[in-house]
């Protein structure tokens, strides 16, 4: 099979078969094997209906319903444990992604052999305050953070290597970094592409204020577990060895200075209570990095390795 589309989705029972239709047009056009993989992620209108009518009449629309809501990247890593095309991609149920963009998207990863190609929205159809200004500041700071090169790493329109899906894990609200998970695991040729996007048709928005918040804290996060996740007492060790070496000095001068002077008020003065924080900081960013350890050491990852290549084994 050479394609699966990957459609989370949440109450979007009006786009389904407009969207269905849309992406079936454009792979018999181009004579493309596929598949469509709907998640349903614990819609609450007719979605599921629909999808079930759509798997009937197409055997090759797939369908997965979710218990409750689970979010987004919830959707997304379910979709991509089932995907058997070489080539899969992602978009949103909207119709805000145009699936005249998946020809281009799949040559990008089949011809020009990127791991993972992420849609660039260069003229976006949202609201200009609440989605493309944050959406520009997000963007910044994640490619700073990151130093990955992309204009857009939220964009629901992505292609993949059907082996990067199958590497990585998308949970809590990770599908906004999927760009960076990616790299984590070892790929190394992000490529962008522009296109098109498209004002919201039916529906309305699923994410609202919040999402600044939970982005920049699973950004934080992200970027923590990629670089010490396996090695905890490597960042906390480091800190509270700095903590606890500066304490230390300033306790010894306290104490010298008690000697030469047996006036001396130790309690008055403040590097008297910057080395007693700065002891008892230094002893807990220790036991912070031992704890992380342990946890590290019984996780099941621990020996979690990817293999690109083997030769007579
Ligand atoms: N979505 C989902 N689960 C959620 C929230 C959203 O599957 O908990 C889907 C939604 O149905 C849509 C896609 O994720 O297909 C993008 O959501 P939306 O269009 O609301 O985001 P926006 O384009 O406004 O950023
Ligand atoms: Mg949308």
């Amino acid at each position: 099979m050479e394609i699966s589309v990957v459609i989370p989705l949440l109450n979007e029972e009006e786009s389904l078969p407009e969207l269905c239709s849309w992406i079936m047009k454009v792979m018999d056009d181009h004579g493309f094997t596929y598949e469509i993989i709907l998640v349903d992620d614990g819609s609450t209108d007719d979605s599921w209906a629909v999808i079930e009518r759509l798997s009937v009449r197409h055997s090759s629309i797939k369908g997965i319903k979710f218990q409750r809501n689970y979010g987004k990247s919830a959707a997304l890593n379910e979709g991509f444990k089932s995907a058997h095309g070489e080539v899969v991609i992602t978009m949103d149920a909207d119709l805000q992604d145009s699936p005249d963009e998946i020809p281009d998207l799949r040559r990008m990863i089949v011809e020009d052999g990127y791991d993972i190609v992420s849609g660039w929205k260069k003229k976006r159809y949202d609201n200009t305050f609440s989605k493309n200004i944050p959406s520009k500041l997000f963007n910044a700071v994640t490619r700073r953070i990151s130093k990955i090169r992309l204009h857009d790493f939220n964009c629901g329109l992505k292609a993949y290597k059907n082996k990067v899906v199958k590497s990585i894990e998308v949970y809590g609200e990770m599908h906004r970094y999927i760009p960076v998970l990616v790299k984590w695991a070892g790929f190394k040729k992000i490529g962008e592409k522009v296109v098109e996007h498209r004002p919201r048709k039916y529906g309305t928005t699923k994410f609202g204020w919040e999402r600044f918040i939970n982005g920049f804290l699973d950004l934080a996060s992200i970027m923590f577990v990629g670089r010490f996740g396996k090695r905890p007492m490597h960042f906390f060790g480091l800190w509270g060895t700095i903590c606890f070496v500066v304490g230390l000095l300033l306790t010894a001068y306290l104490v010298i200075s008690k000697f030469i002077d047996p006036e001396y008020a130790l309690t008055n003065r403040p590097a008297f209570f910057l080395a007693l924080t700065l002891l008892l900081l230094g002893s807990q960013l220790f036991l912070a990095g031992f704890t992380g350890e342990l946890i590290a050491r019984n996780s099941p990852e621990r020996n979690y390795y990817l293999i690109e290549k083997k030769i007579g084994i």
